[in-house]
């Protein structure tokens, strides 16, 4: 069996000129946890060329969903970004990734903090109930430079609440911080900043980030990772992985080049 599947783009989102999502059909012997990530790619040249991206879809889905960059230079996503319905994609068979519940000890809340793509892997978990079952809240933090880039406003504020299965839980449980840098907005500020400030949870009401009771998935670019860990590592938060649970977990949402 190849470790190599195909797939056929049901759909395709263009938010911005920097940003796209789609879905495609999913194999049935392809499973994963909510937060994990695939390599998806394209036939280049004969050869796959493969990245690694999140699924935006929960693992329950019976399809697939990616939220894309487009990087004009960028061996892949120049291309991919022109991918259309019907199209055939790449995906691998193995699922990875540590933006999962099981590598946090128990806690009240679960901080979710992504910069631009890293929304994705938390798409992916604001939509699967059964994390909405492990805390009393869980909140959502999107960090971007413009309100276009803040993708999927509607789903996550409207539709989500609706959702005839577990919208109730969401509405209850679910917080929602959308935050730019460079525009006027109702949130506005980088999330270390918001952070570092208390902004964040005093516009919240909820209490300044402890290690007693909230728990924090990071996903964004090396930078923001970097001293977002330092922030929650010097209010005692220690990071979890596979093999030890911690306070905190965290993703690359890409690799400097
Ligand atoms: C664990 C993991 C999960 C990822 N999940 C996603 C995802 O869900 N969606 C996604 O679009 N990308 C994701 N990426 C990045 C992705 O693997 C590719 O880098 C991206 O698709 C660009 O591919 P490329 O071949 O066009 O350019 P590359 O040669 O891979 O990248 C060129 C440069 O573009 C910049 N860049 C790449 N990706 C991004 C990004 N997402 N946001 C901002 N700048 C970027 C970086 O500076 C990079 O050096 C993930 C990466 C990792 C390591």
């Amino acid at each position: 069996m190849s470790n190599i599947m195909e797939a056929k783009v049901l759909s395709v989102h263009h938010w911005t000129d920097k940003l796209f999502s789609f879905t495609t059909t999913r194999d049935p012997s392809f499973r994963y946890q909510s937060g994990q990530f695939a390599m998806i790619g394209l036939m280049v040249d004969g050869k796959p060329l493969m990245r690694a991206y999140s699924m935006v879809s929960p693992h329950y889905e019976e399809f697939l969903e990616f939220l894309s960059i487009k990087v004009q230079e960028g061996p892949l996503t120049s291309r991919l970004q022109h991918i259309q319905v019907g199209d055939t994609i790449l995906v691998g068979r193995k699922a990875s990734g540590t933006l999962l519940t099981q590598n946090l000890l128990p806690g009240r809340r679960l901080y979710l903090m992504g910069t631009g793509t890293g929304l994705a892997p938390f798409m992916s978990i604001v939509q699967d109930p059964e994390v909405y079952e492990q805390y009393e809240k869980i909140i959502l933090v999107h960090g971007c430079r413009e309100v276009k880039e803040l993708a999927y406003q509607q789903r996550i504020g409207v539709e989500l609440p609706a959702n005839e299965f577990f919208g109730d839980v969401v509405t209850d449980k679910l917080v929602y911080y959308p935050t730019v840098t460079r525009e006027d907005f109702r949130n506005q500020g980088r999330i270390t900043d918001l952070i570092r400030s208390n902004e964040l949870f005093e516009r919240l009401h909820l209490p300044p980030l402890n290690m007693e009771e909230d728990r924090v998935m990071l996903c964004g670019s090396p930078a923001m990772l970097k001293e977002t860990q330092g922030l929650l590592e010097e209010r005692g938060l220690t990071e979890g992985n596979m093999s030890r649970p911690g306070h905190y977990v965290i993703e690359r949402a890409f690799v400097e080049k």
